[in-house]
């Protein structure tokens, strides 16, 4: 799962990030003059660092000695809170193995949460992934959200939080993070990256800034690059659907669909303005001549892009949420959608 490992490297990195200031700053504010609310909801798309702000911030809430909003690092509940083991913080996800949080760590988390603070102040639970909380495990975690102990906190962190429960949802207050502009992204990842070819990284991740990191460091640019030429070369009758979903299953099909949805979106945004892709994207700028080659009605074809980027986007959801258990087939079928469109 996309940055999940990097989450875990809390340390690695120096939180808040740039582009989290402004929440760490009015969350602070809040925890400093005791309006901080019982439950959040921290969403908004994976690459943004949202486990590892949480994190920080809990152990922020528990520092003796703060400074200037940021945890001291010298005190003994940030000595004890560094190896991740604070017993005032309690973080739960889904198991290894397992695709759904259950009722069994809601109820360890329920017990933890009308427990005396080890430390005397505040207690803070993280529930990571939060979409995968399980029907029962949801229920269960109700009754904490809608009584919510005294001086404990819960954090909720989803990168799909419009796949939980209303009632979860409606019970935290939203705290929402967006990707920084390009420049803040090129910025800090130039500081991190050195001389890597920032600008195509950024246009990958979408100005995801720890998606990028990651994308340097697996080599998934270059997977990119390859799948959307074999793309370019099904469009153009030149390779065969095997070939691709092949390739799918050595880049994993989640990812896949996502180049499959920006791709889509790319090209719609290009038909619809006359204009070409970002310069530093070849791979897409190819694809549009191929589509431009074809003088196929422009109104007609972006109807058929939409629709396809309808269903990539449902088939990702079912694969992100385990949903549906044949990711070969789903990639054959949209394949097989793609060399029709045009
Ligand atoms: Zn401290």
């Amino acid at each position: 799962m996309v940055s999940d490992e990097l989450d875990q490297q809390a340390t690695a990195f120096e939180i808040p990030l740039p582009w989290q200031l402004a929440a760490w700053g009015r969350l602070a504010q809040q925890f400093k003059t005791e309006q901080l609310a019982h439950a959040y909801l921290v969403c908004g798309e994976s690459g943004l660092g949202k486990t590892m702000f949480v994190s920080a911030f809990a152990h922020f809430m528990l520092c003796r000695t703060p400074h200037q909003q940021v945890a001291c690092g010298e005190c003994p509940n940030c000595l004890m809170g560094g190896k991740h083991s604070h017993p005032d913080i309690w973080q739960i996800g889904p198991e290894e193995g397992s695709k759904d949080i259950k009722i069994e760590q809601i109820r360890f988390l329920s017990e933890f949460a009308i427990r005396t603070s080890h430390s005397g102040g505040a207690k803070v639970v993280i529930i990571t992934q939060a979409h995968r909380l399980n029907a029962n495990a949801a229920n269960a975690l109700l009754k904490t959200l809608e009584e919510p102990p005294n001086n404990t906190y819960l954090f909720l962190v989803s990168d799909l939080a419009g796949r939980m429960l209303p009632t979860i949802r409606s019970r935290c207050q939203r705290l929402f993070f967006s990707a920084p502009s390009k420049s803040e992204a090129s910025q800090w990842l130039q500081v991190k990256l050195g001389l890597e070819d920032i600008d195509k990284l950024l246009l990958a991740s979408r100005n995801r800034p720890l998606l990028a990191l990651e994308l340097a460091a697996t080599g998934a640019l270059e997977h990119r690059q390859e799948f959307l030429a074999k793309l370019g070369e099904l469009a153009r009758g030149q390779s065969s659907i095997d070939k691709l979903v092949n390739l799918s299953g050595k880049i994993g099909e989640i990812t896949a669909l996502g180049y499959l949805a920006a791709t889509s979106t790319i090209l719609i945004k290009c038909m619809l303005t006359n204009q070409r892709p970002d310069e530093t994207d070849q791979a897409t700028d190819a694809l549009c001549s191929i589509f431009d080659a074809k003088q196929l009605p422009v109104q007609a074809l972006v109807a058929d892009l939409f629709g396809f980027f309808e269903e990539v986007q449902t088939a990702r959801g079912q694969l992100i949420a385990g949903t549906n258990p044949n990711p070969q087939l789903i990639m054959e079928s949209l394949l097989w959608r793609w060399s029709m469109l045009q």
